[in-house]
């Protein structure tokens, strides 16, 4: 990665009237929540095919929540990375307009962005598939599993593989991607269906995509103008600065 790419990418941000963020796993593993690809954690030992499906939670919920247990209890861990905060400082500045999150973590929020749209949910709240009685996770945190009123297992407020994704997670989502002149691609493969249509949909406006990943994805030969390869925590923040820099000398 050269400098000379930091220079392009911030010209870009800083020369786009709409710049919009699409970030997945990859972005918070700097604060130690593995992502799915990564060698070790949680998800070499739970299968997400056996473990993060819809079906799966409907047939046996007390087998998913082994594994929603120890998710739980490494989100709560985590603290928002160099990453987070330099995404919350772009849109301080006024050249960030929104995140397109696949977290469920809250770590973007956390880490000072406002504009964020999580689509595939928050694990910060759990409702009842049966009665549709809704509870914080805080309240229910003691239960194992938590346990509805009703005597039925609680689900938490993420989207589950097979799932259909909350309505206004995706038309803001699919306004803010056709309007984008820029898009930011940090730690996500974009393999899963259906976010992974928010490049193309900027590309339909012509956006310019900066992607940022530690291995290169699908994107990186078709969509991508700019390929960063390497973690975000480093990446980012360069970003930032080049883009701050540009600014102020305009
Ligand atoms: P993924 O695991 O498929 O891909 C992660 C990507 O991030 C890869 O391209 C990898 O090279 C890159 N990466 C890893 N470490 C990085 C770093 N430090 N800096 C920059 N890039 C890095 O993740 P995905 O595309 O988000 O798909 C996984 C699905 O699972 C999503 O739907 C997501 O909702 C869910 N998930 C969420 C969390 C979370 O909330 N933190 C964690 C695991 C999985
Ligand atoms: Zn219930």
């Amino acid at each position: 990665m050269t400098r000379q790419l930091i220079e392009q990418a911030a010209d870009i941000i800083a020369g786009s009237r709409l710049t919009l963020a699409l970030t997945g796993a990859g972005i918070s593993v700097e604060s130690g929540i593995p992502d799915f690809r990564s060698a070790g954690g949680l998800w070499s030992r739970y299968d997400p095919e056996e473990y993060a499906t819809i079906n799966a939670f409907r047939s046996d919920p007390r087998k998913v929540w082994n594994m929603l247990r120890e998710m739980d209890q490494v989100v709560n861990r985590a603290r928002p990375n160099k990453a987070h905060l330099a995404m919350g400082e772009l849109e301080a500045i006024g050249c960030l307009h929104g995140i397109i999150t696949q977290n469920i973590d809250n770590l973007h929020q956390a880490g000072g962005s406002r504009n964020v749209i999580e689509y595939h949910g928050n694990a910060s709240t759990l409702s009842c598939l049966w009665c549709g009685r809704k509870y914080t996770a805080e309240e229910k945190r003691d239960e194992a599993p938590p346990t509805c009123q009703c005597r039925n297992v609680l689900k938490p407020d993420v989207i589950f593989f097979g799932e259909a994704i909350p309505e206004e997670a995706m038309r803001r989502s699919y306004e803010l991607a056709s309007s984008a002149e820029a898009l930011l691609v940090v730690g996500t493969s974009a393999v899963v269906s259906p976010v992974n249509t928010i490049p193309s949909i900027a590309r339909g406006n012509s956006a310019k995509i900066i992607e940022i990943n530690m291995e290169r994805t699908h994107l990186t030969d078709s969509l991508t103008d700019i390929f960063l390869q390497g973690s975000a925590g480093e990446i980012m923040p360069l970003i930032v600065e080049a883009v701050k820099e540009k600014k102020q000398s305009s």
